[in-house]
Formats: C-alpha cells, sequence, structure tokens
C-alpha cells in the first residue's frame, strides 16, 4: 500500500465517516502552498475553509503561539492570562464592541449569542419574547440550536426535536422579514451578510439596512454571523461594515485564529452585560496560546492590507466574470462564488489535476484564498480556474 491508501482506510476504519474527503493527504505547507504525501504542491485556494488567513505555518503566527507555548499552554478560566484580555481589546478597539466572550468554534459562538439574546429579550420584555428570525438558505452550525438556526431543511433530517423558536424568511425580501416581525414575539434577528455555505450569496445593501432599521426600532436584538466572513475575508474587518449598520452581537470563528480553534461572540451597548457570571463558560475559550495566535493575525489586518484583499477579490471577478463556461461571480473581497456551466466537482476535479485547491458551496465553486497570497499564485490559480470552467 502507498501512504495515501493505508491513511485512506485506516481513517475509514477508525474516524467516524461524516466527511467526503479528497483523496488528498497533506503534510505540510508554507503560504499558499501545501504538499501532498505523493509530493504533489498545490495553490490553496480554500485555506482550510477560511481558516488559514495568513497561509500554512506563517512565521509571524507560528512565532506568537509558540512564544506562548513556551509559557503555557491553557490555564482554564479560573485564572487571569494576557493573550485573551489583549486580543479581546485589540476587537473591541477595531469595532467599537464593548465586551468579548471566547470560545472555541463557530457554532459555539452562535449558541453564544442565542443564550445572550434570549436572557436580553427575556429580562426586558418577558420569557415569551423568544424567537429568532434567521434566513431561509442560511448556515450556523451544527450543534442542535445552531442547526435549527441554520435555515436549510436538508440539515434537519434525523436530528429532530431540534431547538424551538426559530423562524426562517427568505434572503433579500423585506416584506417577509416584517410580516414575521409583526407575528412573533422576538428576541433576535441572526443574518450571514454573505451566506457562505448556501452558495456565497450576498445580501442587498437595502434589505440589511431595512432589517437593521426593524431591529432598532422594535428593540429587537441584530445579530451578524461573521463565522465565515469576518477577519478580512470580505476587504473589511467585518463584513456588516460594508453595509454601515451596527449590530447588537457579532459571531466570528474561522479566520480569527489563523489555523487554531476559536470563537468569539462580540457584544455591543446594549449587550455587553447581558451574560452574568455562571451564565456561560467554556473550558478552552481564551486558550493562551490560540488567543496570541489571534492577536498576531489581528493585529496585521490593517486599513492597507485590507485594501489589497479588495484588489484580488477584484482581480478574480474580472478574470471570471466573462470567461468560459462561467455562469456568474459572486461574493466579495476574497470570499467568491463561481457558477459554472459545468457540474462544480468536474471543475474542482480539474483544478486538482492541475494544482490548485478549491471549494465548492451549494451549485457552485467557492474561493476563500489565503487573504495575503501573493500575486503570482493567485494569476497561476485562477488560470487553472479558468481552464477548468471550460466546457
Ligand atoms: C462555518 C460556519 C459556522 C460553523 O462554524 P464551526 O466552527 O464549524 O462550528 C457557523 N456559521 C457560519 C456562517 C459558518 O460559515
Amino acid at each position: 500500500m502507498t501512504n495515501i491508501t493505508k491513511t485512506m482506510s485506516d481513517d475509514k476504519t477508525y474516524i467516524a465517516n461524516t466527511y467526503a474527503r479528497f483523496p488528498i493527504e497533506i503534510t505540510r505547507g508554507r503560504g499558499c502552498l501545501l504538499f501532498g504525501s505523493d509530493g504533489k504542491k498545490y495553490i490553496d485556494m480554500g485555506s482550510g475553509i477560511g481558516v488559514n488567513i495568513f497561509g500554512a505555518a506563517d512565521s509571524k503566527w507560528r512565532a506568537a503561539v509558540k512564544k506562548q507555548l513556551d509559557k503555557i499552554q491553557h490555564t482554564s478560566n479560573l485564572y487571569y492570562t494576557k493573550p485573551g484580555v489583549r486580543l479581546a481589546e485589540t476587537l473591541c478597539e477595531k469595532t467599537g464592541f464593548k465586551k468579548v466572550f471566547f470560545c472555541n468554534s463557530g457554532a459555539e459562538a452562535n449558541e453564544g449569542a442565542i443564550k445572550a439574546a434570549r436572557k436580553y429579550a427575556a429580562e426586558r420584555k418577558g420569557t415569551e419574547y423568544s424567537t429568532i428570525i434567521t434566513l431561509k438558505n442560511s448556515f450556523h452550525g451544527r450543534t442542535i440550536t445552531t442547526l435549527a438556526a441554520t435555515g436549510q431543511d436538508c440539515f434537519h433530517e434525523h436530528f429532530q426535536p431540534l431547538t424551538q423558536g426559530f423562524v426562517y424568511t427568505p434572503a433579500n425580501d423585506a416584506e417577509a422579514m416584517k410580516e414575521a416581525v409583526r407575528n412573533n414575539k422576538l428576541a433576535a434577528i441572526m443574518i450571514e451578510c454573505i451566506q457562505g455555505e448556501g452558495g456565497v450569496v450576498p445580501l442587498d445593501s437595502d434589505f440589511v439596512k431595512e432589517i437593521a432599521d426593524t431591529a432598532k426600532k422594535n428593540d429587537i436584538l441584530l445579530i451578524v454571523d461573521e463565522v465565515q466572513t469576518g477577519n478580512g475575508r470580505t476587504g473589511k474587518l467585518y463584513s456588516y461594515m460594508n453595509y454601515g449598520i451596527e449590530p447588537d452581537i457579532v459571531t466570528t470563528a474561522k479566520g480569527l485564529g489563523g489555523g487554531l480553534p476559536i470563537g468569539a461572540i462580540l457584544f455591543g451597548e446594549k449587550t455587553a452585560d447581558v451574560l452574568g457570571k455562571g451564565d456561560h463558560g467554556s473550558t478552552f475559550g481564551g486558550n493562551p496560546a490560540v488567543c496570541a495566535g489571534a492577536l498576531s493575525v489581528l493585529k496585521r489586518l490593517d486599513e492597507k492590507f485590507l485594501a489589497e484583499v479588495k484588489k484580488k477579490g477584484e482581480y478574480i471577478f474580472s478574470e471570471l466574470k466573462n470567461a468560459d463556461g462561467v455562469l456568474n461571480v459572486c461574493g466579495k473581497g476574497l470570499m467568491i462564488g463561481i457558477e459554472t456551466e459545468k457540474p462544480p466537482r468536474e471543475v474542482i476535479d480539474e483544478c486538482i489535476e492541475n494544482g490548485v485547491l478549491c471549494l465548492s458551496a451549494k451549485n457552485k465553486v467557492r474561493l476563500l484564498p489565503p487573504l495575503n497570497i501573493p500575486e503570482k499564485y493567485l494569476k497561476q490559480a485562477v488560470k487553472v480556474i479558468k481552464n477548468a470552467c471550460k466546457k
């Protein structure tokens, strides 16, 4: 057996078979380049689903994590540590949010946001104000409650009963949203500004503004799920900043840790003190090694860097927009969905053949490259993708 065949069969034997993996075993990486166990080199246009925002084994990020590992790797939340405090402070300074709760994943960040929203509404309006509107085609995670928040029936199958108190309205339909606001006793409205797993579907700016207005007028909290869109991905630090709105709660994860697991809930003015002692917690949350790495990546997401992200995104758009076999390109910054004439899987397989790793989302090829991908490799990857899209 070759190396990968053994890994694949052991994976099948010992790891719960929840993933449809590609037959590639990644052994190491440098920046936007990943290396397979067969010695093959790939340009990474997925960054571990938007996680490795400075690519593989980035030296500054590694140095920050290592420095902390040499001191202590974990303390629990019974004691104070600096990296978490500094990271929270930096998040607040860069966004204007007031307080941060750290957890370990996107689903957990959304769980915490939902808890906070329900407590806020219960205290102000009564416990019956517990319903949360989310959008059809959304994705908010895989725990029982975040599955309930996820507006896609296909994820709900097999796992009933889910947490109660979620209603779904179609993206970009302001009338349906307002009707749901009238007909329900609401705690919150939760949205992704670009529906990532749903196929990189951006919300219209009018729709987002209307939601924000309606929420404000009715003292309903607006939660923006920035798990995928956050941390520079769309060319702004957080995607809500593209819309000129002020959410009450923002959740994020994926790219924030630069490759280690972290989730964060950002609380605004109204919600900063909703969760009190004992209301919520996480054993690993705010882990100092993870936070030290996150702080090092967050500090580098300045205006100059974000302008580069925007520019690279525009380059991909302009190259692919009218390309042969491409029906549509959507998204923002370096979060891009490509609708192709061929089935996306065929395009992705052809890209793999030619040394480029892409993602999919619903019926689209999805690109979430490392935000610092050098122009040279971006050009190479786009060329391969363009060729693969051709009928
Ligand atoms: C990935 C994702 C999640 C879930 O994050 P996990 O870290 O896998 O729990 C939630 N919301 C959005 C928008 C996502 O893209």
